[in-house]
């Protein structure tokens, strides 16, 4: 059954990895003029005594104009650090990173000591740190081993105005968490003018405003609808480089990473092909930034260059990261958005136009340090028709499963009662608790069952940790495989497909083709793994079978550290290999049997519950099979173009739908009946009481 083959040759390109402490890119006199240059600065003791006098702060100010890099240093300077943590919250990743990175470097600290950061699966703090910054998403989970972050002075809920979902979920929190602890001092930081809400949130809070200091923009819209965005954007870096009498440095805002990445190598092309003609013509030196870019590459942004840079970024870049000496900002107009589709419970990414708001927060971009040019890539009248004047909110187009897993963990008891921010909608709750309860985490009252309340201790999606805990079931039995699979889905992609060589591509093709096991992409990623190890990790290795070396690594990382919060919660490890894979499948399928979807015609399934049309990933292992199986159940959908792709797919047996999704799927098929069903659900969980109370 293991179809285990050897890999070829292939090339290079990194995933992301570990981080180190790099030598500071600027002289310690060069930062510390930098630092007393920023409009927070200026403004240090006012900022304090507003903060002594009053529990709760909004800070509002420009973007770059010291608030996510001073404000903590400050309370440090202050004497916050001796009462607890100052905690810095972000919704972003990279920002958390880089921030922590820039203000070690301005305290002259070594990374992970006073200044740290904690995001999911890395943890760069000791117990020396006392400035710690982290995901909005670390800190919510923090409450629940802590109700009362006891640990902390000071929290500063930094990017408010992004209005993620677990800012918001945060902000709600705090509400009954500051009538517990007066001592606790809540810092809110919003970029923009929206400050208002905050404030009456929390009972007309007082406002804190830096003043800025803005350059006007010159904005330009585009006279005619863009056809290829990529394009476009290519030609206008172009044409703002050969303008010889433009200074300053260029922002292009486009969607994601495969657009930043098709956009950088084009540039780059094109201009070599000018300078083969024209010698004058002075370099660029093209930077990428997206989300899941290794650190190190991130890092090169702020570093100085000879060269005009030109700067590709996803809307990372209109708030969380500032770099100063930007002149020209080139607007696609455009992001990728999380889309939540409740009545078919599913999420995809989405390139979506952005809002207004986003609109002005980019073109502010180019006049941070002098008079800028904004290039808008949509017409006058797409804005005004397309845009919305501000974001929608995370918390009203998201899936909610795991905000109430959470939420129920933290005793909530009664949702409609929750002071959010902005309210879900009812239907996006009771899809969200519907599904909870299907999948046995909710009670028929509404509560959490035992099952629930493991699933809330893991920091993964609901179903990965339902997927996790049943396979510690006896009937299963395959944790140590399990684990491993549930690893491999939480990182980037592995493979490493090249750009722009067609026979590189077709290499990297026949390469992942030897490592896939036919019925399954779990047991692919599985059995990458368990070679990957059995290799001593060598990068090398990796090289040759065009996987992403530093990602396999993360996936070891996050492995151990799931294996950790499954022994916390006495869920067993199996020590024996697996010796059947059908098992795996099988709890593949018990977890996520919401996903099952049945053959149409070849590379066609149809989502089972919704009836809707989906293709098989080009990239599945399961075209190894030959004749495609008649029932698929799959970890994600992904939108692309317009097809809906089912994203890491295993082969299931009609019957283990009906066994384990009987709710959904027992009427439609003979056989099982739904009383047997429920007799079923009844002695697994018996099982899983007795495993559970060793
Ligand atoms: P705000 O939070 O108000 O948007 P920040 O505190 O993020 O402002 O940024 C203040 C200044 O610090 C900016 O001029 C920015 O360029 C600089 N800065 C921030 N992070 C880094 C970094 N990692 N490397 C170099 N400079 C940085
Ligand atoms: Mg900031």
């Amino acid at each position: 059954e293991k179809v285990v083959r050897k890999g070829s040759n292939g090339t290079r390109h990194d995933g992301r990895g570990t981080r180190t402490n790099p030598p500071p890119r600027y002289s310690r006199a060069d930062i510390q003029r930098q630092r007393q240059a920023l409009p927070a600065y200026k403004v240090r003791e006012q900022f304090l005594k507003v903060v002594r006098e009053n529990q709760v702060v909004v800070v509002i100010g420009e973007t770059g104009s010291g608030k996510t890099t001073q404000l903590p240093q400050f309370l440090y300077g202050e004497g916050y650090k001796e009462r607890g943590l100052i905690g810095i919250t972000q919704p972003r990743r990279v920002a958390a990173v880089s921030v922590a990175q820039r203000v070690s470097e301005e305290m002259n600290v070594k990374l992970g000591e006073e200044v740290g950061f904690s995001i999911r699966f890395e943890d760069r703090s000791s117990s020396k740190t006392r400035i710690k910054f982290m995901t909005d998403g670390i800190l919510l989970r923090e409450t629940l081993q802590d109700e009362d972050l006891d640990k902390y002075s000071c929290i500063i809920m930094d990017e408010a105005h992004e209005r993620s979902l677990n800012t918001d979920i945060l902000i709600g929190l705090f509400k009954k968490l500051l009538a517990r602890r007066r001592d606790l001092k809540l810092i809110v930081t919003s970029a923009t003018l929206n400050a208002d809400k905050f404030s009456s949130f929390f009972g007309n809070a007082e406002q804190f405003i830096i003043p800025g200091r803005t350059y006007p923009v010159d904005i330009m819209f585009s006279s005619v609808p863009v056809m290829d965005y990529v394009e476009e954007a290519v030609k206008q870096v172009l044409r703002v480089h050969l303008s010889a009498e433009n200074k300053g440095d260029i922002l292009v805002f486009m969607t994601g990473q495969e657009d930043i990445e098709v956009t950088c190598s084009q540039i780059e092309e094109e201009l070599d092909n000018l300078r083969k003609l024209d010698e004058t013509i002075k370099p660029l030196q093209v930077l990428p930034i997206y989300s899941t870019l290794p650190a190190d590459l991130q890092a090169r942004i702020f570093e100085r260059s000879e060269y005009r840079k030109c700067i590709v970024a996803t809307n990372i870049a209109e708030t969380s990261l500032t770099v100063d000496g930007i002149g020209f900002v080139i607007d696609t107009g455009l992001m990728k958005l999380k889309v939540y589709n409740a009545r078919l419970s599913m999420e995809s990414l989405q390139i979506t136009p952005i809002s207004l708001a986003q609109a002005n927060q980019r073109a502010g971009r180019a006049g941070r340090t002098g008079p800028g040019t904004c290039y808008r890539l949509y017409t006058l009248t797409a804005a005004q028709t397309e845009m919305l004047p501000e974001p929608i909110p995370e918390i009203q187009r998201t899936n909610l499963e795991n905000t109430i897993l959470l939420l129920k963990s933290l005793k909530v008891k009664d949702l409609s009662r929750f002071p959010f921010l902005d309210r879900p909608s009812i239907e996006s709750i009771s899809t969200a608790q519907y599904q909870l309860w299907s999948e046995g985490a909710l009670d028929n009252f509404g509560d959490l069952t035992l099952l629930g309340e493991r699933m809330s201790r893991f920091p993964i999606e609901p179903t990965l940790s339902k997927f996790l805990i049943l396979s510690t079931l006896d009937r299963f039995h395959c944790s140590k495989e399990v684990v491993t699979i549930v690893a491999m889905l939480s990182i980037p992609p592995i493979f490493v497909r090249p750009n722009n060589d067609m026979g590189l591509q077709k290499k990297s093709d026949s390469s992942r083709e030897k490592f896939q096991v036919a019925e399954s992409d779990h047991l692919t990623l599985l059995n990458i793994y368990d070679q990957f190890m059995s290799h001593g990790r060598n990068e090398k290795w990796c090289q040759h079978n065009f996987l992403q070396h530093k990602s396999l690594r993360r996936a070891s990382e996050i492995r151990e550290q799931l294996v950790q919060i499954m022994k916390n919660n006495k869920l067993d490890l199996t020590v024996q290999d697996c010796e059947d894979w059908n098992l795996i499948r099988e709890c593949v399928c018990a977890a996520f049997f919401l996903n099952g979807a049945s053959f149409k015609k070849y590379g066609q399934y149809q989502h089972l519950r919704s009836g809707l049309e989906m293709a098989l990933h080009p990239t599945s292992a399961l075209y190894g099979m030959g004749d495609l199986p008649k029932y698929v159940v799959y970890h994600e959908v992904i939108l692309s173009g317009r097809v809906q792709h089912m994203n890491y797919v295993s082969t299931v047996k009609g019957e283990w739908l009906i066994e384990y999704g009987g709710v959904f799927y027992s009427k439609r098929v003979r056989g099982v009946s739904s009383k047997e069903h429920q007799r079923r659900k009844e002695t697994e969980y018996e099982e899983y009481l007795q495993a559970s109370k060793k």
